[in-house]
């Protein structure tokens, strides 16, 4: 795997993944010849004097101006993203959450329509319900990977689709070219947010989906240590969304930047190791006989599984299972007698965490609202890091003996 010659699946890229990790979108020769790109710490850029400034604005020359509108080592990590995901531009943001609502932002009006597969991250969800939907937007939630009802819910005011993919913690994995063929039936932009597959494992763009997003702060920086989000599409849409974000003034620091770009320097080895340890861990829980159920999209019994074996070259580090006849408090012991996840949310960095979503992220919802969504007292969600496989392995076997 490593040195395949291509970036991914059905990739036409003439260099390896690992190659665009580490060189993609860098000046060869960089200020002060650094060897890597500084970080630029100044909230303003200054002209040397009113003709600079005039030819500036006039011309439209590549130089920064303010730091709410851009940032050197940004621009170098945008083009980094954009080779990774094979995409013509990217721009980034503070948060995850930050691009997202500044995409949806730049693309409605009252009046237009979202609709969206349920199984989607929940803050974004509650944005377009509970936001917009304050704004005379309305959103269709449609069950995870229903292309019927999908299509059935698209009308006249129809202006985008959205899913993440691979889901979480379910772990439902879209058909991206029958997505993509449902938005361009009905010239309906498709978003599609993979960060729980990362441009390593699955690149939309390939499939026909218009854009892509990604909360940095998972996979990508990978070290628990930042946050931050991207987006990648056509130029035209991205340049949008930029604008956008100047107004909103939701773009990343100059230090989180540069933590992004660090990080991506070893983007595939880590993305290799997520992906056998989310791979070896769901295997020996599936065999384990106190686990009822495991979600991985790796595994045949996954739902799933076809689809992402098209998709996806690996499956990643998330593995939801359920513990067999345990409720909330014997599920918490097993939470707590792993020794080496820590209890914590947020995945894709190097260090395992692990949660039981009854108590995480969905602490606020009352027993029926959590079943309704298919999340259960006996669930755990482990996001592995890339620690040693075999310890993984012997970590949960000890902790499902007590
Ligand atoms: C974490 C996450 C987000 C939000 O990203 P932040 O960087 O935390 O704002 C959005 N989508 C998915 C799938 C995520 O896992």
């Amino acid at each position: 795997m490593t040195n395949e010659p291509t970036a991914s699946k059905g990739s036409k890229d003439s260099v390896g993944f690992s190659t665009l990790c580490v060189h993609g979108g860098e000046d060869r020769v960089k200020p002060c010849y650094s060897m890597t790109d500084p970080i630029f710490c100044t909230a303003t850029y200054t002209f040397e004097n009113t003709a600079s400034l005039i030819e500036y604005v006039t011309k439209k020359l590549p130089r920064e101006e303010y730091g709410r509108y851009g940032n050197p080592t940004e621009k170098v990590l945008e083009r980094k993203l954009a080779a990774l995901e094979g995409g013509e531009a990217c721009v980034t943001f503070a948060t995850g959450m930050a691009a997202i609502v500044c995409y949806l932002i730049a693309k409605l009006k009252a009046g237009d329509e979202i609709v969206l597969f349920d199984e989607c991250y929940h803050r974004t969800r509650q944005f377009c319900t509970a936001v917009l939907g304050r704004f005379g937007i309305v959103t269709h939630q449609i069950p995870a990977c229903d292309y019927e009802k999908m299509e059935a819910a698209i009308n006249k005011r129809t202006k985008l689709l959205i899913s993440e993919s691979p889901t979480n913690p379910h772990q439902s994995v879209v058909d991206l070219e029958r997505f993509a063929a449902l938005g361009k039936k009905y010239g309906v932009e498709t978003l599609i947010d993979a960060t729980l597959a990362t441009p390593y494992n699955m690149r939309p763009l390939e499939y026909g989906i218009d854009c892509v997003l990604h909360s940095c702060t998972k996979y990508l920086g990978g070290h628990n240590d930042l946050l931050g989000g991207a987006i990648i599409g056509r130029e035209e849409t991205i340049e949008m969304v930029r604008k956008m974000r100047g107004i909103m003034g939701c773009g990343n620091s100059p230090h989180a930047i540069y933590l992004l770009l660090r990080g991506l320097k070893t983007f595939e080895l880590r993305m290799q190791r997520h992906n056998e340890n989310g791979l070896a861990l769901a295997r020996f829980l599936e065999s384990h006989p106190r686990v009822e159920k495991v979600y991985y999209p790796g595994l045949e019994s996954h739902r799933d599984h076809a689809v992402a074996k098209r998709y996806m070259r690996g499956f990643g580090g998330l593995v939801t299972f359920l513990v067999k006849d345990a409720d909330a408090h014997a599920t918490a012991r097993i939470v707590d007698a792993v020794k080496i996840p820590r209890i914590g949310p947020s995945l894709g960095g190097v260090e395992s965490l692990i949660e039981q979503p009854i108590y995480m992220s969905y602490h606020d919802y009352t027993p029926e609202e959590r079943r309704a969504v298919g999340i259960y007292d006996n669930m755990i969600r482990v996001a592995c890091g890339i620690e040693n496989t075999a310890d993984l392995i012997a970590d949960f076997a000890q902790a499902l003996e007590k």
